[in-house]
């Protein structure tokens, strides 16, 4: 512990700055400023390297937060990003990307305010890709087994970097024509630009894993001879089924699920052309969920020039504060101002869409009553309705779990009763030599238990192969996630 007096000195909690409003939104470069070092020296010196650190516990990784915290604080950076890759593999994702449940389980929490631990984080990282110290660790030794990972978004990324590591020839199999799953067709670049998928992809590919993007298996290559062809294969393919709501001027034109508008707005920000992009430029944007994927839709659709941008969110707004069945050191339900709805746009909550309104076949309006709860169910008000304008509506409700289209033809897999792919205490589904990570077995998520899973997937995989294995394995199938991305 560097300095025991150190939360005592440093009281205020002091995060990187957004760039500002009518700035960024010009742009789609990352919203934060790069971490000033002497602010995240000053606030890692907050950390108590307490005796029972719920970070921790916090934290699906199992990151060892009060190490680095104390090493950034000693301005020791090769040891902090030692340190942090330990547990880790993709410290630059979750440092821009994870909610920080450790936070909301930081002992300081409890009567201060939480240590900065997510930007300690992306700061050890940004410090070591700037000073080299992120090289490639190839293997000692092959072992000369194959593995084939399907989906290259965090799950299937760490399983390989494990893998390879550990000696396996692996190759990564992606749909799209880019690897980085829902990081990097998702998530749109002012929350996390590309280039720092493309840096580690650099190191993982001097590791020696393979990638093949562009290639669909089930339709390309079919599961059964994937199998036939490796000794163990991953199935890390995601949970993008998208949430439909079923009401009167569904197939209007103008009604979209969220992912056919994030998507293309992505591409076109990778510099590609995209015929019939969905745009919100000039348009009147009515978002449906309150959730993350709406923002990540709202600021989308700031940055293409829509006219007005309304979010709409069926239940109450969270309240600023931790509720009383909410307590330390659980991760609570808070009212969120993400940097997209600081930019742009009006959030409307207890709003129950009840029709979507057009003419000549296209998409005018959506009919909104309030929420009103009735026998614990929510109800639409009758007699409140009103109509909220709109060229463009994003159906932006959350995901119901992994497709199965050629899955279940072709190779038999096991679904469990939420829709997931069914997999044992070992990673392992119903056919043997099969294995799944990620939200493909856990329903939409985060990638923080993206990249957990991913890690102890490879470590089960790596006993199967080999009868005994030396990698970690972070979390169980079993264990629960403390929040989930709507
Ligand atoms: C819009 C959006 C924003 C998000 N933002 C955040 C965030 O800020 N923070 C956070 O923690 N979480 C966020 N999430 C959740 C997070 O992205 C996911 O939990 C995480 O990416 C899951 O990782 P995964 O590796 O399991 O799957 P995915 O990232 O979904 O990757 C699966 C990959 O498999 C590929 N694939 C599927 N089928 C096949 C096939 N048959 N053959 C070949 N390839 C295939 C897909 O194309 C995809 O690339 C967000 C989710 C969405 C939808
Ligand atoms: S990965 Fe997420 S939970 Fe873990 S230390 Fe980083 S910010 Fe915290």
């Amino acid at each position: 512990m560097g300095d025991p007096r150190g939360f005592l000195k440093v009281t205020e909690r002091e995060l990187a700055k957004r760039r500002p409003v009518d700035v960024r939104i010009l742009d789609w470069k990352e919203v934060y400023e790069r971490r000033d070092k002497g602010v995240v020296q000053q606030q890692a010196s907050r950390c108590m390297d307490c005796g029972v650190p719920f970070c921790h516990q916090g934290c699906p990784l199992g990151n060892l937060i009060p190490e680095w915290n104390d090493l950034t604080w000693r301005d020791d950076n090769h040891s902090a990003i030692e340190r942090l890759h330990q547990t880790n593999n993709f410290p630059e994702f979750t440092g821009r990307l994870c909610p920080a449940p450790c936070e909301s389980s930081c002992v300081l929490a409890i009567n201060q305010t939480a240590v900065t631990i997510k930007e300690i984080e992306v700061s050890i990282i940004d410090d070591a890709f700037d000073n080299n110290f992120v090289v490639p660790h190839q293997p000692e030794r092959l072992t000369g087994k194959t593995v084939a990972v399907v989906g290259s978004g965090p799950a299937g990324l760490a399983a390989a970097q494990q893998l390879t590591r550990a000696g396996h020839t692996v190759a990564v199999y992606e749909r799209d024509d880019r690897i980085g799953g829902l990081l990097r067709y998702g998530i749109p670049d002012f929350k996390m630009e590309k280039s720092h998928i493309d840096r580690r992809l650099a190191q993982m590919e001097s590791e020696g894993t393979r990638f093949r993007s562009g290639v669909t298996i089930g339709v390309d290559v079919s599961w059964q001879d994937l199998k036939s062809r490796y000794d163990a294969v991953l199935i890390a393919t995601g949970a993008t089924r998208a949430r439909d709501i079923s009401m009167p001027g569904r197939e209007l034109e103008g009604v979209h699920f969220a992912m056919d508008f994030l998507v293309p707005a992505n591409k076109v920000v990778a510099g590609d052309e995209v015929a019939g992009q969905i745009s919100a430029h000039g348009k009147r944007v009515v978002i449906l969920g309150g959730g993350d994927t709406g923002a990540d839709c709202l600021g989308t659709a700031t940055r293409q020039g829509a006219l007005s941008v309304t979010t709409l969110a069926i239940g109450a707004q969270p309240p600023s504060e931790r509720r009383a069945d909410q307590p330390w050191p659980t991760f609570p339900t808070l009212f969120e101002v993400a940097s997209a709805h600081e930019e742009f746009g009006s959030r409307t909550y207890l709003a129950s869409t009840v029709e979507f309104v057009g003419k000549d076949g296209k998409v005018t309006g959506v009919k909104v009553a309030e929420t009103e709860f009735v026998d614990g169910k929510r109800l639409p008000k009758p007699g409140s309705e009103q109509i909220i304008e709109a060229d463009l509506v994003l159906l932006a409700l959350g995901f119901t779990g992994p497709e199965y289209d050629t899955l279940l033809p072709q190779a038999q897999i096991a679904f469990d009763s939420h829709g997931n792919i069914e997999r044992d205490e070992n990673w392992a589904t119903n056919e043997a030599g099969v294995f799944v990570a990620g939200d493909a077995g856990r329903g939409q998520s985060l990638i923080v238990w993206a990249i957990a899973e991913g890690r102890s997937a490879a470590a089960a995989i790596d006993e199967f192969l080999e009868g005994t294995t030396e990698l970690p394995a972070p979390v169980r199938t079993t264990d629960k996630p403390i929040s989930v991305y709507s």
